[in-house]
């Protein structure tokens, strides 16, 4: 069995590295894929593709592999690996980089760095740009800069019947509309044309800790100083152990000058009296690897997620309800995501005033019922103040979740979109299917 004109790495059960190319970074993921096709070019991706199709494989994409159901592996179909095209060419006049499907965020971060450029990224280095870019793409500069999405100038796509096409603004705009946040599902993107900004190297964190029965003061504090707040600083509030003592943290990320962002703090500081904070100065790069470690691979992981309009007492009421519930997290949107109008793009929570997520890991296959259900049940109590979820945040193989992700109009576009340019469902690892 052979991929003519294939150039890559065809990886068959039995032979070397099956395994590690099976393996992604949800350790409950555990499928065994007929192939792994590791495309080293377009023209790889073109030839897979085919041979895919040829042989009635059902077929993944995998960038980064971090979808938290690990839907590029399929069981007994062709996984395309993007993992070697996973070049970054920074030109700093333009402020442009030329980004291969396959690649991670840290290698772009690492490439814009060298100028003291940067383009809006996750929060985790090892996070694929694939995967991140289609659904949206939030970090720490997407107040200042917009979403990921928002930043892709062009993308590079291989269509279902194996088209290379050129797609941005004036190219193809249909389906520009539908990359931009549609979570995928349309083509293999072989590389990403993002638009870069200079904001310099710095950065600076500052999270203020209280007790849980002091927090709901905090809380609302934090959130009453929204309003104010530059487009460089990320409010984010945090509730979970630390030290096996449950609290809850309130502050900001800031990303640019230090001393700038030092100003902030005082605001913080006198919502209350904390038990203890933590103010960093770090790099930007430092900044976007700090929770590398504790989002590592190959434990078993669940997360479940929300936005909210508003953020009434209640939520933060719901927020802070610990018992034995899993760790989570609210950050701050707005700012540069409502730069961009909401009918650009097939995003669907550009009117999101925070995201919340809550996630576990653990080792134990016997756990996997436990520790789901006490996630599930936490995020249940926020559920009255949603409006809806981030499609990149799914991680239950739920057919009511892609509801969530986009409104109706933008799910009934991307549905007659999906039925004309992947009319047989060759893409169908996504969260977007057409009889959804
Ligand atoms: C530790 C961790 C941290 C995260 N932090 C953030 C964050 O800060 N901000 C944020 O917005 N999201 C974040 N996420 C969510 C993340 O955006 C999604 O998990 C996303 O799917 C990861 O993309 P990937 O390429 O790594 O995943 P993959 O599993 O490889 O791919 C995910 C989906 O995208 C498709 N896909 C990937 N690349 C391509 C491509 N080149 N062409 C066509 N289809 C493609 C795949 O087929 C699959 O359907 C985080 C996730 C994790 C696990």
């Amino acid at each position: 069995m052979t991929i003519s004109a294939f150039e890559g790495l065809l990886i068959r059960p039995g032979d070397p590295g099956y395994d590690a190319g099976r393996t992604v970074w949800n350790a409950m993921v555990d499928r065994r894929p007929a192939m792994i096709a590791r495309c080293a070019s377009t023209a790889d991706v073109v030839a897979a593709l085919r041979y895919g199709r040829e042989a009635g494989l059902e077929i993944g994409v995998r960038c980064g592999g971090h979808s938290f159901l690990g839907l590029p592996v399929v069981e007994d179909g062709l996984l395309i690996d993007l993992s070697p095209m996973s070049s970054v060419h920074v030109d700093p006049a333009s402020r442009r980089a030329r980004v291969g499907g396959g690649a991670l965020l840290g290698a772009l971060d690492v490439g814009a760095q060298r100028y003291g450029l940067a383009t809006t990224a996750g929060n985790v280095s090892h996070t694929g740009v694939g995967g991140l870019t289609l659904g949206g793409g939030i970090g720490w500069l997407a107040r200042a800069h917009g979403l990921t999405c928002d930043n892709v100038a062009s993308y590079e796509l291989v269509t279902a019947d194996g088209a290379v096409l050129r797609v941005s603004d004036t190219e193809h705009p249909e389906l520009f509309w539908a990359l931009r946040g549609g979570g995928g599902g349309f083509g293999v993107v072989t590389s990403f044309e993002f638009r870069l900004h200079p904001v310099g190297t710095q950065a600076l964190t500052a999270d203020l800790f209280y007790d849980l029965d002091d927090a709901g003061t905090a809380l609302r504090g934090w959130r009453d100083l929204f309003p104010g707040t530059p487009r460089q600083a990320t409010p984010v509030a945090r509730v979970g152990r630390w030290d096996g003592r449950p609290m809850a943290s309130i502050g900001y990320v800031w990303v640019g000058d230090p001393d700038e962002g030092r100003q902030l703090l005082t605001q913080y500081q006198s919502i209350g009296k904390p038990v203890q904070q933590r103010v960093r100065e770090l790099t930007y790069l430092d900044l976007q690897t700090q929770s590398d470690d504790d989002e590592r691979h190959a434990l078993r992981r669940y997360c479940k997620g929300h936005y909210l309009r508003t953020l009434p007492d209640a939520a933060i009421d719901a927020f802070l309800a610990q018992d034995n519930n899993p760790g989570a997290r609210m950050t701050l949107n707005g700012g540069a995501i409502l730069d961009v109008p909401d009918a650009d793009t097939a995003y669907s929570h550009r009117d999101a005033l925070v995201e919340f997520t809550t996630g576990d890991d653990w080792t134990d296959p016997a756990e996997d019922v436990a520790r789901i259900a006490a996630a599930r049940a936490y995020a249940a109590g926020l559920e009255p103040y949603t409006s809806g979820s981030y499609v990149n945040t799914i991680a239950d193989e739920d057919a009511t979740a892609v509801h969530r992700a986009y409104s109706p109009a933008k799910l009934t576009r991307l549905q007659q979109l999906k039925r004309s340019y992947d009319p047989d469902n060759v893409f169908n690892r996504t969260p977007l299917t057409p009889s959804q």
